[in-house]
């Protein structure tokens, strides 16, 4: 009995951008269903070593494709691990993955934008209907004595049924519309295959018959000498394994051979794109892992530390028994002894690239930097190599600096790494509590990532150099030697200010903890720190942001003496008539500092007020 049933709503909704030919390579379906074969006989494979009998009288895995001109059909079959009614359900008529299902939901109208999300993400087997006005999927899972066949034109609907099937595996046939007939020509898919597929590692023929050539090298790429592999190539399997569809190249390619107390082979690349699931909260990562060339399983936690979770490729053990459980590598010491190698292997590659070519390396760390600095959070063991890989802009560098040069920058007399916590590199640049540092031409980091308030406190120090934010706690500078004329601090007139203070104090005691004197302003009036005991401002508000907190905190707002308004202020202060002024005047310090800091302001209606009357003032005044 046919079932006909509808398609998750999601699923219909990407099977309509999709058959609107969003790509002008139409031709990748042919890669998608290829890789889905070639998956399906590295399962069957991998279960085969428990089960020798799923695989008996058919132990040579094949992936077929092979034509028909006058019904116009494209097949291809393979003798993999196949589906049954259940799986062909789930598999092909849902979005299992709830990161691509959140991801469809925002597809919408616009062509280009849609096309970008999608190449992130791939299409795989829905690709199809990019050739297809109809697709029959017949398959018969290994080990069991029936087969089914699963019938769809691609619109909001599918059937599926009991059918005869005599061998294991899956075969697809694909009726294809009028503008895709380009695939009933025997060169034209065999230049497809040759593009796309080359490093399958399961033979691809054309044509039914039993002793076709392959199509395909067959071999896995990974064992071959690098200087056999051309660019193309390695793009190619890049894509493969990066399941990524857009025409995006490996930033970087890390293809090694290890010897020694163990062996293993690695082809492993760092992407040009921001994958889409990067900030998945499970963090897994994405390598796959082989053993004596049997893929075994991906994304295996420990196989990669997650600061590493954005590299693709494959990892090919010759220690490992094959028949290992995929529940036990977690657990197993020869995968953490690897996972310790490769690491290091790769942290090396960066730190090398940094050094040699830091325009390059921006490109990376933009993408990948607060990934990497997680590591700095939760991966104690590659502490060393990870702060020699870590890069930070500054308030004096051109591009990206390292610990190392800041530290060889430090001035005489200079004992902390001092750094700014922002929410951009822009903001930092303008932030007040630099104008004290850049005066003395004292350098300052500035830690625009959320991860940087996590990992600083974790660390505490470099080289023996302790991290102090300069937004909080107190700010002397004094002992530090500066090649600049300093003007000396005139310390009659800031004590002549502790009336003044304590006037301001009163006016703002529900707002702010204190009102002092600041060392780091030169042209600001006044600016917000926090007290040394507290967190950053900054960091405040990413945990607030986050939800992570919601804990009253109050500030410390200094005030510059030097600064004429604050000069001013102060002498008016000394009558009890401008006492209304003072208040005004004060309340309208405390918003511009808020502001300046990025805070939200408690009453922005007063704030324009008082700022519209301030204004009045002065063009009464000229
Ligand atoms: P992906 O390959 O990224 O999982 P696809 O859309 O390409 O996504 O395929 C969806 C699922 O359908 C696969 O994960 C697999 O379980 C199943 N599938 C597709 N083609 C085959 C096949 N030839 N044999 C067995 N299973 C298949
Ligand atoms: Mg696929």
């Amino acid at each position: 009995m046919s079932e006909q049933r509808e398609f998750q709503a999601e699923v219909s909704r990407l099977l309509d951008i999709v058959a609107n030919a969003l790509y002008t390579e139409k031709e990748i379906f042919l890669r998608e269903l290829i890789s889905n074969a070639s998956d399906a006989c590295d399962r069957l494979r991998y279960d085969a070593i428990a089960k020798p009998e799923l695989i008996k009288g058919d132990t040579e895995f094949k992936i077929r494709v092979w034509f028909d001109t006058d019904a116009r059909t494209l097949t291809i079959s393979d003798n993999g691990i196949g589906m049954n009614r259940e799986e062909l359900i789930k598999n092909l008529g849902t979005i299992a993955h709830s990161g691509t299902r959140e991801l469809v939901k925002q597809l919408n109208g616009d062509k280009q934008k849609n096309s970008n999300l999608i190449g992130q993400f791939g299409v795989g087997f829905y690709s199809v209907f990019m050739v297809a006005s109809k697709v029959e999927v017949l398959s018969r899972k290994a080990g069991d004595d029936k087969g089914w066949i699963w019938i769809s034109d691609g619109h909001g609907s599918y059937t599926i049924d009991e059918s005869l099937k005599d061998e294991r595996g899956t075969v697809i046939t694909m009726h294809l519309k009028d503008e895709a007939y380009e695939f009933l020509i025997e060169e034209r898919l065999k230049n497809v295959i040759k593009k796309y597929s080359d490093h399958i590692n399961f033979p691809i023929v054309i044509g039914e018959a039993k002793d076709a050539p392959a199509v395909n090298t067959a071999s896995a790429i990974w064992m071959r000498p690098k200087g056999d592999i051309t660019p193309e190539q390695y793009k190619e399997f890049y894509r493969g394994v990066s399941g990524t569809i857009q025409m995006d190249e490996p930033w970087m390619t890390l293809h090694w051979h290890a010897e020694g107390n163990f062996e293993y082979h690695n082809l492993l690349f760092i992407p040009a794109m921001k994958p889409f699931d990067l900030y998945d909260p499970r963090r897994p990562n994405s390598a796959k892992l082989y053993v004596k060339r049997v893929f075994i399983t991906e994304g295996v936690d420990g196989l990669l530390p997650p600061f590493l979770r954005f590299v693709k490729g494959v990892v090919d053990s010759e220690d490992l028994p094959l028949n290992i459980s995929r529940e036990m590598l977690q657990s197993n010491p020869l995968v953490a002894k690897m996972s310790t190698a490769i690491t290091r292997k790769i942290l090396g590659e960066l730190e090398e690239k940094a050094k040699s070519d830091i325009k390059d390396f921006e490109n990376f760390w933009a993408l990948f930097g607060p990934v990497v600095k997680e590591g700095l959070y939760d991966a104690h063991q590659y502490r060393d190599q990870l702060t020699r890989v870590a890069r930070f802009y500054s308030s004096k560098a051109e591009g990206l600096t390292s610990l190392e040069e800041y530290v060889s920058r430090m001035k005489e007399g200079q004992e902390q790494i001092y750094y700014l916590s922002a929410g951009s590199v822009e903001a930092a640049r303008h932030s007040p509590q630099l104008e004290a540092f850049n005066a003395k031409d004292i350098e300052v980091l500035f830690m625009t990532d959320t991860i940087d308030e996590f990992w600083i406190p974790m660390q505490n120090d470099y080289k023996q150099k302790k991290f102090k934010s300069i937004t909080r706690g107190s700010a002397d500078l004094s002992k530090i030697k500066s090649d600049k004329k300093e003007e000396p601090r005139d310390e009659k007139a800031k004590a002549g200010m502790a009336g003044f203070l304590s006037q301001m104090k009163e006016i703002l005691k529900d707002e702010v903890k204190d009102v002092t004197l600041s060392e780091r302003l030169v042209g600001s009036p006044v600016c917000l720190v926090a007290p040394e005991s507290d967190m950053d401002i900054h960091m405040q508000r990413v945990l607030k942001k986050n939800q992570h907190y919601d804990g009253k905190h109050q500030h410390i707002l200094e005030v510059n003496e030097k600064h004429p308004v604050i000069q001013r202020l102060k002498t008016l202060s000394e009558n009890a008539a401008n006492a209304e002024t003072l208040r005004e005047t004060a309340l309208l310090l405390l918003d511009q500092a808020r502001i300046v800091e990025g805070e939200p302001l408690k009453d922005p209606a007063g704030f324009v007020k008082r700022l519209n009357h301030a204004i009045e003032k002065g063009l009464l005044s000229s």
